[in-house]
C-alpha cells in the first residue's frame, strides 16, 4: 500500500498482523537457538498479581508463543493479594538474576498500584515491554530504549504494509503510557504530524476526520464510526473488547468504515499477534546484549 492515501478506490485493505507476526517469530526462533547454543538460553519472566481471567488467557498466549520460539517463559503469580512491596521485591530480584533477560509486569494490579510506580523496579535493560519510566523517558527523548510492545506493533504494522508516514496527519485516540503516548512518540519519530485525543477531547470527529493515519487505543466498542473517518484513511484498531460469546472486537465499527477507509487492521489478527511477537523479539535482543 504505497503512494497516495486519499483515493476514490472503494475497497478497504485488511491490514493483517498474522504474516508479520509469523515472520518475527521465525527470526526470534533462529536467534533463540543461536543464543541457547552459546549457553545463553533466553528467558522471559511475566509477573502477575490478579485473578482476572482475560489476563490469565493473555499470559498463557505469551507463554505458548515463547515456548514455540525456544524462549523459556516463567509466569510468576503473586496472587491478587500481593502488596506493592512484594511486587517491587520480585521485580528487583528478577532484575538481579543474570539468567532472566526479559521482565513484564502484567495489569491489572491490586489495590490501586500503578504500573508506572512498580515498573521502576524493572532493570531498563530487561524492560521488554517498555514500562519503566526510564524507558518511556528515553523514548520521548529519541534515545534507544525498549518501546512498549503494543505501540511498537502499531509502527511495525504500518511499515509492513508500506504506509507512508513522513509529513502525514496522524491522529492517536488514547493517551495511556502503554499504547497511546508511545505510539504518538513513534509516529513523531517517523516525521508524522501527530494529534493525540483522549477522554476529555471535545468533538472527537473534528480531530479524527482529517486523519490520514488513525490509531485507536481506547477500549470502547464502536467508538469510531463512519463519521470519524475520511475516505482513504488508514486505521489501526488497537482496542480489544471481549464479546459475550468469548470473542474479541476492536474500537472501530468495522462494518461502518469498510469500503470507506483505505485500510483497517482486523481484531483479532491485527495488532495483537504482532505485539506478542515483538515481546519475544525484545527478549532475545536483551539476551543477545547480555552476552556482549
Ligand atoms: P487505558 O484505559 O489505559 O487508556 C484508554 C485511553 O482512552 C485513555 O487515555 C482515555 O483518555 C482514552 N479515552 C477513553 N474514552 C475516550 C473517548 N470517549 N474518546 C477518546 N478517548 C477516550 O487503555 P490502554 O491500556 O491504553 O488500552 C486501550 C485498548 O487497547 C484496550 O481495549 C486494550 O484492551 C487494548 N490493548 C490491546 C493490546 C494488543 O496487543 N492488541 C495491548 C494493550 C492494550
Amino acid at each position: 500500500m504505497t503512494g497516495q492515501l486519499i483515493s476514490d478506490e472503494p475497497t478497504t485493505a485488511v491490514l493483517s498482523g498474522v504474516r508479520l507476526a509469523k515472520e518475527i517469530r521465525a527470526e526470534v526462533t533462529t536467534t533463540a537457538a543461536t543464543l541457547a547454543e552459546a549457553g545463553v538460553p533466553p528467558r522471559l519472566a511475566v509477573v502477575v498479581a490478579t485473578d482476572d481471567e482475560s489476563t490469565a488467557w493473555y499470559v498463557r498466549s505469551i507463554a505458548n508463543a515463547a515456548s514455540k520460539t525456544g524462549i523459556r517463559c516463567d509466569v510468576i503469580d503473586l496472587g491478587a493479594g500481593a502488596t506493592p512491596a512484594e511486587i517491587r521485591s520480585e521485580l528487583a530480584s528478577l532484575s538481579a538474576d543474570p539468567s532472566v533477560h526479559g521482565i513484564m509486569l502484567q495489569t491489572p494490579l491490586p489495590g490501586g498500584a500503578t504500573v508506572e510506580e512498580l515498573a521502576a523496579s524493572i532493570a531498563p535493560e530487561k524492560d521488554v515491554d517498555g514500562a519503566n519510566p526510564v524507558s518511556l523517558g528515553r523514548l520521548s527523548a529519541g534515545l534507544a530504549a525498549f518501546v512498549p510492545a503494543t505501540a511498537a506493533a502499531v509502527l511495525e504494522l504500518l511499515e509492513h504494509h508500506e504506509i507512508p508516514l513522513s509529513g502525514r496527519r496522524a491522529v492517536v485516540v488514547g493517551r495511556s503510557n502503554v499504547v497511546g503516548k508511545p505510539a504518538a512518540q513513534l509516529l513523531l519519530r517517523r516525521d508524522a504530524t501527530v494529534t493525540v485525543c483522549h477522554r476529555y477531547t471535545r468533538d472527537l470527529t473534528a480531530h479524527t476526520h482529517p486523519a490520514e493515519i488513525l490509531v485507536v487505543a481506547v477500549g470502547q466498542v464502536g467508538l469510531i464510526g463512519a463519521e470519524h473517518v475520511s475516505p482513504g484513511a488508514v486505521v489501526i484498531d488497537v482496542g480489544t473488547n471481549p464479546t459475550v460469546d468469548g470473542g474479541l472486537v476492536g474500537d472501530v465499527d468495522e462494518t461502518a468504515v469498510t469500503g470507506m477507509v483505505a485500510g483497517l487492521t482486523p481484531v483479532p489478527g491485527g495488532v495483537g499477534p504482532v505485539t506478542t511477537a515483538l515481546l519475544l523479539r525484545h527478549t532475545v535482543e536483551s539476551a543477545s546484549r547480555s552476552t556482549a
